[in-house]
């Protein structure tokens, strides 16, 4: 069997703290108007505020919108934090947890990201788990241990049918918004590792039935050479994400 019919594959775009409210539903029609592939979920992540625009904009189109981030709790005094029933209340149906702009420049640790984790899945929205490894990690040859690490934090006390509804996304520190993406047999051997990690923490089933996405400088002259490789279920973009013709060309990538 193909990864296809094992696993959803994903291509999702993060916009970061990027576009204006219009710039952001005009992106939105133009993808779902332009996707031609119907084996893979497209999913958006808007800023917040726009996330009810966004999903207004892909009402009665197969696209699917997350939040870049939430609190834990369900409602509570936490100004400035959105809640898993709010992502819920406007039908956004994934959330980015633990992107490296939120653990290296916001501070949030495995402990947070962990409890983040769990109330997604107990909202039923998915948490699109973000892990990777940055530079000098690697120049160290530390890239599996410190991916190894965040899984097994981040999975801790969650049972098998809470995993599965997850999805990871491996993304390389060094290679988010510098140009420099990882070649596609560093991503399919990170890929690997993870799914391996995956199967010593439940079973051969829930690893084969995560996705695993890539994210990292993904643009469209390198998408088709990482999508190719057998454990790389989608990818996570950013900048490319933020022009319909770019994204289109990723998200319309064939095998
Ligand atoms: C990201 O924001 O997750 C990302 C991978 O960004 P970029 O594609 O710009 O490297």
């Amino acid at each position: 069997m193909n990864k296809q019919q094992v696993r959803k594959q994903i291509f999702a775009g993060n916009w970061k703290m990027y576009t204006t409210k219009r710039e952001a539903v005009e992106l939105a029609i133009g993808i779902a108007s332009g996707m031609n592939i119907i084996d893979r979920e497209v999913v958006l992540f808007p800023p917040s505020v726009y996330a009810t625009c966004v999903v207004d904009a892909c009402e009665g189109t197969p696209v699917k919108v997350g939040l870049q981030n939430m609190f834990y709790e369900k409602e509570g005094a936490y100004t400035g934090e959105l809640s898993p029933r709010m992502l819920k209340d406007v039908g956004a149906g994934y959330v980015l947890v633990g992107h490296s702009e939120r653990r290296h420049i916001f501070g949030e640790t495995d402990e947070l990201i962990h409890k983040k984790v769990i109330s997604a899945i107990a909202f039923d929205i998915i948490p699109v788990l973000c892990v990777g490894e940055l530079l000098e990690e690697r120049e160290l040859g530390k890239s599996e241990s410190t991916v190894e690490s965040q899984l097994i934090k981040a999975f801790a006390e969650i049972g098998e049918q809470g995993a599965r509804k997850a999805v990871i996304a491996y993304e390389p520190v060094w290679a988010i918004g510098t140009g420099k993406v990882a070649t596609p047999e560093i991503a399919e051997s990170m890929h690997t590792f993870i799914r391996n990690t995956l199967k010593k923490l439940y079973n051969d089933s829930v690893a084969m039935t995560i996705p695993v996405l890539y994210g990292g400088s993904v643009k469209p002259d390198n998408i088709a050479g990482l999508y190719a490789m057998p454990n790389i279920d989608g990818v996570l973009v950013g900048g490319a994400s933020l022009t319909v013709q770019s994204f289109l060309d990723i998200i319309n990538v064939t095998l």
